[in-house]
């Protein structure tokens, strides 16, 4: 939607992504620079594009490590050099050249000469040698995308600027240069994709799904990113322009949720990397009700290893301690592509191989990381641990078993809370079944309305079917609590549901235990609930459940649980 609000300035309008207020000029991003250019790859040619995709890679991986020296990463810096020497083996370019000249392309000879090397450095009971079979891969996917042309990231902007382009990867978004990109703009997404929790979770304003965008910005010209209103005006006027507000203070209220009936409530935080959990700390959250580990990888072109997890979590559990964390296992695939640990393309990315099913069914070895070291961590804190996408109990009781595998392993036996995300219809509907083999359940509402709508959560012309306050999810939301109660265990949301303000009574009306939001939003949902009565939320709640639409959900609201 487009309106002209003053002779000069245009407004577009969007989906409000990340909040912030924030005037700075259009950097357009190239999409010409991040896509590959089809290069031959057979024959001579290939050879000679082989040779020089190896030295370009070990250019980028030089400077690379350098930038890591002068920050002090030097264990990090010594990954890369080691990827590097990788590079030098001359059984890479030999097999790979004769496997060319016997015709085939000069991607695929790479990945065939260093496959059986991976296999043979992951079969290894070598801690540090199995590490080196993800750093090969890497680097064997590094050199993939060379010989393509492929980048991920166009040169950043020289100043300051707000990035406009069609859509943006998660693992683009986290790679931002903070200093260079002070908010993003985007045709594509929707609130609860994967790139806009990112960018509030970068404290990033952020606006997506403005249908036009790309052709009605140009670069250089001014703009002003509204991501509370959801809106971008094309050379703001002076007036617009002094009404920007600079970056909210974080508000604090560490004191507990409790409704006016005596309900307690936990506020906690979503949280992707140790920033945040500083901030939910700040924000007096009651713990981290979602820690998102992917994020924790998706910076880097690499995997990190069972120690530099443990290193990490260490960071965010003395950031939050003695206040509980609840880590979630790599939860990546569909929206949320993982630079470094690259899959085949499938024709449905959201029904496919992701979250858990991507462990279990392809990379053990990497649940059996987070495993060991969430185990380790636990044994000095109060860690939680929770599995993503979780469809069957089949899928937990095989969780369990690896986890009692790495116990073994460890010879560790702490206490430690194991749940659930619940987040796929056939969940929800055997909650019962789930219940009896885990301690908790955390309501994924984001891709559980997906799923329930069949409504692609990253597509904007659909923002508007997928209504978390529909009853079709109400009810399903009912049902899962009931079921968990009835076996003794509590529930959480931790979709963005629970960071609106209009669904907080109908989540406490069901029965939810804990909220996890967003840390600024910690205080706003603690004085929500002090103003509920839970009793009276019950009731709203119910009546709920028996209306035919979200829109008919929230007039009920408005006429009655405000007034309590
Ligand atoms: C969800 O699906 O609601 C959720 C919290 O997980 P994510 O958004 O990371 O998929
Ligand atoms: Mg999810």
């Amino acid at each position: 939607m487009t309106s002209t609000s003053s002779l000069s300035q245009v407004k577009l309008h969007g989906i409000a992504a990340a909040p912030g207020q924030v005037v700075a000029p259009a950097w357009r991003w190239a999409e010409s620079r991040v896509h590959g250019s089809g290069t031959d790859l057979t024959g001579e040619t290939g050879i000679n594009r082989l040779q020089i995709a190896i030295r370009d890679v070990k250019a980028a991986l030089a400077t690379k490590a350098t930038g890591l020296q002068a920050r002090g990463a030097a264990a990090e810096a010594g990954i890369l050099q080691a990827q590097a020497l990788m590079l030098d083996d001359p059984a890479l370019l030999d097999g790979a050249s004769s496997l060319i000249r016997k015709g085939r392309p000069a991607d695929a000879a790479v990945a065939e000469t260093m496959a059986p090397f991976a296999e043979m450095l992951r079969a290894s009971d070598d801690e540090v040698f199995k590490a080196r079979a993800a750093d090969l891969e890497d680097v064997v996917e590094q050199l993939r995308r060379a010989l393509h042309g492929v980048s991920d990231m166009p040169p950043p902007p020289a100043t300051p600027s707000i990035v406009v382009a069609r859509d943006l990867a998660p693992s683009q978004t986290a790679g931002l240069d903070r200093t260079l990109v002070v908010g993003f703009a985007t045709e594509q997404g929707t609130a609860t994709a994967h790139t806009a929790i990112l960018a509030r979770a970068l404290g990033l304003p952020a606006v997506v799904g403005i249908a036009g965008l790309v052709d009605a910005v140009a670069d250089g010209q001014s703009v002003l990113l509204d991501g509370d209103r959801g809106t971008l005006v094309i050379d703001p006027s002076p007036g617009s322009v002094a009404h920007v507000a600079g970056p909210k203070p974080l508000v604090t209220d560490a004191a507990p949720a409790v409704t006016k009936d005596g309900r307690r409530i936990d506020v906690g935080c979503n949280a992707a990397n140790l920033e945040d959990a500083q901030r939910a700390a700040a924000a007096g959250a009651d713990g981290i009700g979602l820690l998102r580990s992917e994020f924790l990888f998706l910076g880097s072109d690499r995997l990190p290893t069972e120690e530099e997890q443990v290193a990490m979590l260490e960071q965010v559990m003395a950031a939050m301690a003695p206040r509980p964390v609840i880590l979630r296992t790599l939860d990546v695939g569909a929206d949320k592509p993982l630079p470094a640990l690259p899959q085949p393309a499938e024709a449905n990315p959201a029904l496919g191989v992701r979250g858990l099913r991507l462990q279990l069914l392809r990379r053990p070895e990497l649940l059996m990381d987070q495993l060991r070291a969430a185990l380790r961590i636990a044994a000095g804190y109060p860690l939680r641990l929770m599995f993503p996408m979780v469809s069957t109990v089949d899928e937990v009781r095989q969780v369990k078993l690896l986890l009692e595998k790495a116990r073994r392993e460890l010879n560790a036996s702490p206490r430690m809370e194991v749940g659930i995300m619940v987040e796929v219809p056939a969940a929800a509907v055997t909650a019962d079944v789930l219940a009896k083999e885990v301690d908790f359940f955390s309501l994924g509402t984001n891709d559980l309305t997906q799923y329930l709508f069949a409504a692609d959560r990253t597509n904007p012309d659909l923002a508007s079917l997928a209504d978390s306050l529909h009853p079709a999810l109400l009810r399903v939301i009912d049902q899962v609590v009931r079921a968990a109660h009835s076996e003794g265990r509590w529930v959480g949301v931790c979709g963005e549901m629970a960071s609106d303000l209009g669904a907080v009574p109908f989540l406490i009306g069901l029965g939810v235990d804990e909220l996890s939001v967003h840390p600024p939003l910690v205080a706003r949902i603690k004085a929500s609930v002090r103003g509920l009565d839970a009793a009276e939320c019950a009731r709203v709640a119910t009546a709920a459940l028996q209306l035919d639409s979200g829109t008919a959900v929230r007039r009920l609201v408005d006429h009655s649980v405000s007034k309590t």
